[in-house]
């Protein structure tokens, strides 16, 4: 539980990372190149794009099952979905050239069983080297691997989330248990960006807002690729019906929308989407 007087200062350190966020737009300097001799690893998938290589890192593996969806009628779940469930994930993503090394996502964090910091040493790269993390939303298996023995994981990076998301954690409803997004925040208060709908990022990575799963969730585009966070949860029944909301999503409805026109969207830009609860390779078929 928070005290008063931790929540206080919590609130003073949001302002503070509000008043930082204009001064720090675009001081990301970039880093060396990853190194492409870096051994094949175990969940993680490295693939070719033009202008970038897009590398997908299983956090964890995972399973979804029929729990995943108990607001709906057990035997419609039981049409869908075999008892043992189907093979999902944690995934994050690093999109890598020789200019910048951004991840997507920061997993669960050690503490909570996330492997990513080791799946990067194995491929060679040093938390040093992330020059930015864009986060497609706030919860505890996006953002925990964010901290590192209570610090920040990534100590130069830059950290990306949508004006909505921020808001909604800081200020809505969702701020009386943000404990976890406030040490986040605090700990990277002095390199924090916000960014609205459509927004340009970084070497041509642009966000969408594609909210329902979380009131600020965010898809990342860049090249051929769509990063769709967690539109997706168990893709294959979500790709065939739509309609089929996790528990995990907090406005049905917009979740359905967003899940809907981003699909459309990726099929008529001929986008490869890759999801963060697919199973390796992430990719959404
Ligand atoms: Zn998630």
């Amino acid at each position: 539980m928070m005290t008063k007087r931790t929540s206080c200062r919590l609130s003073l350190l949001t302002l503070v990372a509000l008043l930082l966020l204009g001064a720090c737009k675009g001081r990301i300097q970039p880093k060396m190149p990853l190194d492409s001799t870096a051994v094949n690893t175990e969940g993680v998938v490295r693939e070719p794009h033009e202008g970038f290589e897009l590398i997908t890192i299983q956090d964890k593996p995972s399973r979804a099952t029929r729990d995943l969806f108990a607001s709906y009628p057990a035997e419609l779940i039981d049409s869908l979905l075999p008892a043992e469930g189907i093979a999902t994930g944690i995934n994050c993503f690093l999109i890598a050239n020789d200019h910048i090394t951004v991840l997507v996502d920061a997993g669960l964090g050690s503490e909570a069983g996330g492997v990513l910091l080791e799946k990067l040493a194995a491929l060679h790269v040093r938390p040093e080297k992330i020059d930015a993390v864009l986060l497609t939303h706030f919860h505890p298996d996006h953002i925990g691997g964010l901290l590192h023995n209570g610090g920040p994981a990534f100590p130069t990076a830059h950290i990306y989330a949508s004006v909505p998301e921020f808001e909604a954690w800081t200020q809505g409803e969702l701020a009386a248990r943000n404990e976890q997004v406030m040490a986040m925040l605090s700990n990277y208060a002095e390199r924090l960006h916000l960014f609205m709908d459509g927004d340009t990022l970084m070497d041509h990575i642009v966000a969408h807002l594609a909210p329902g799963h979380t009131p600020g969730h965010t898809l990342f585009e860049r090249g051929d690729v769509l990063i769709v966070g967690d539109m997706f949860h168990a893709a294959p029944l979500q790709t065939a019906c739509p309609e089929l909301c996790a528990r995990y999503d907090m406005d049905t409805a917009q979740a359905v929308q967003s899940r809907v026109k981003w699909t459309q969207y990726a099929r008529q830009h001929q986008l490869t989407i890759v999801g963060m609860h697919v199973a390796l390779p992430g990719v959404v078929q």
